[in-house]
């Protein structure tokens, strides 16, 4: 795809977090306090901070290269039921993701949220 950095998508950001990305951005010295909300469902997200991600800072991410592996497969995300996948049309670019560039993120999407899902019944 062809990513503006437009920032849009780290607005009001819903993004899951696995342990993996909790432990990735732990490791980078931020208190999980900070960074990460959980919802009444106990799935771990990332915190907005005045409307934006606790990350996006001076219209950029500053974690970019250990960013939440939900953050690297977008604008591709699972729908409501977490069965299928789509494009999101709030990322202006959404159109310029390939088909196979969908296929290929889908089978790592629905691994991820499965991953998730897991984690929060173990929990
Ligand atoms: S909304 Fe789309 S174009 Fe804008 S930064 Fe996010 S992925 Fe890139």
């Amino acid at each position: 795809m062809k990513c503006s950095r437009c920032g849009l998508c780290c607005h009001n950001t819903e993004m899951l977090l696995s342990s993996k990305d909790i432990t990735r951005l732990e490791a980078l010295g931020y208190d999980i306090e900070d960074f990460m909300v959980t919802t009444p469902e106990g799935f771990h997200q990332l915190r907005n901070t005045d409307g934006k991600c606790f990350f996006f800072k001076d219209d950029k991410c500053i974690v970019y290269p250990s960013r939440p592996e939900g953050c690297v497969f977008y604008p591709v995300i699972l729908n409501l039921e977490g069965k299928s996948c789509i494009t999101d049309k709030e990322c202006p670019n959404y159109h310029t993701v390939t088909k196979r560039e969908i296929k290929g993120k889908c089978k790592k999407l629905k691994k991820l949220y499965r991953e998730i899902v897991k984690e929060i019944k173990d929990y």
